[in-house]
């Protein structure tokens, strides 16, 4: 339920409601407006009936039921978009961060090399992924923590922020210790224990659209991470399962108007492991920008034919370069810039 509070209620009055909202056994989520103050009541369902009596109480002016299974990741309990800092980026705002690295890290200096590109070429995100959730038991699983001291070096010489995976809830907290952002990857997306856990730690969280997850589970997914009070959740789409096997997955763009209609979270895309080939990259990032995404995650390899992992859709640092020179345009015919 959703309890709209009239325009000028003193806070005293708010903090009644939420102690109320917190006595009947659900939990309160405020959002302190200018104008006016909302709050989200989310809990059993059943009995949600017995929310409709806060109407009775002072300064509530009424009280709705949220008819979306997303409660507070849906427009319906808060219209406006939500922005998301991390580092010097802020996604959903009127610039668009582009997240830039290899698929994992592989050595200190391939990394170095890596972030330094990153920057010069204009992104404000390096990416990595030190823990590696691979198809194959057999495949490179990552650098593991000496991986994440090796972006945390990178990040120091570039001051570029860093993101990269977590695929175990007890990997959280050592993770988060040196991560600006924790990725939780397609694989995962429905790692529920891991998708609380990022939750409950609050650092600024990159979830990845499951490679069959339907757009109301992927905002099932991140509503897990809202409902334990963190809201710094940036969605990436980065592809779909679907008959065509002439690219590795099919880079669905439909999903952003549509998680943008639905949801007041930013939405970005990977047009990497959307297409799973270096040449569709390019136009699928502009069309990316073209329908409204909030930015970028792209892989770049200083040598794609030796990366350990993903090194098709890798771009050279050349081609890289040169995309960041071409999406300027795109960013600003999208009332944006990068
Ligand atoms: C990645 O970003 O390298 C990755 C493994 O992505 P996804 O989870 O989307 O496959
Ligand atoms: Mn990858």
């Amino acid at each position: 339920m959703i309890i709209v509070m009239k325009g000028s209620t003193p806070k005293e009055q708010v903090h009644d409601v939420i102690r109320t909202i917190e006595e009947l056994g659900y939990q309160p989520h405020v959002i302190w407006g200018t104008q006016r103050t909302v709050i989200g009541a989310v809990g059993d369902e059943r009995g949600k009936a017995r929310l409709q009596s806060l109407e009775v109480m002072p300064g509530v002016e009424s009280v709705v039921p949220i008819l979306q299974p997303f409660k507070l990741a849906g427009r319906e309990f808060k219209s406006t978009a939500s922005t998301v800092k991390v580092g010097d980026a802020e996604f959903g705002s009127d610039r668009i961060p582009i997240i830039a690295g290899p698929c994992s890290v592989e050595s200190e200096e391939m990394v170095m090399q890596l972030a330094l590109l990153a920057k010069e070429a204009g992104a404000s995100i390096l990416r990595g992924g030190a823990f590696k959730p691979r198809t194959s038991p057999y495949a490179f699983q990552g650098m593991g923590k000496e991986g994440l001291r090796l972006l945390a070096q990178a990040r120091e010489a570039t001051g570029l922020a860093i993101v990269t995976e977590v695929l175990k809830p007890e990997d959280v907290d050592m993770i988060a210790e040196t991560a600006d952002m924790l990725q939780i990857g397609a694989r995962n997306m429905q790692n529920f224990a891991l998708l609380k856990r990022v939750g409950e730690v609050g650092k600024p969280v990159l979830l990845k659209r499951g490679m069959s997850a339907t757009i109301q589970e992927f905002l099932m997914a991140a509503e897990y991470i809202l409902s334990e009070g963190n809201y710094n959740v940036v969605l990436c789409e980065r592809g779909i399962r679907t008959f065509e096997t002439a690219t590795r997955f099919t880079l669905d763009l439909n999903a952003i108007p549509v998680l943008k209609k639905l949801t007041h979270l930013p939405v970005i895309v990977d047009p990497s492991h959307g297409t799973g080939h270096w040449e569709y990259v390019a136009p699928m990032a502009k069309a990316g920008i073209a329908c409204g995404a909030d930015g970028l995650m792209i892989e770049v390899h200083m040598r794609p034919e030796i990366a350990v992992s993903d090194g098709i859709q890798s771009l050279r640092p050349d081609v890289f370069r040169q995309l960041m020179r071409e999406l300027a345009p795109f960013a600003q015919a999208a009332g944006r810039r990068l």
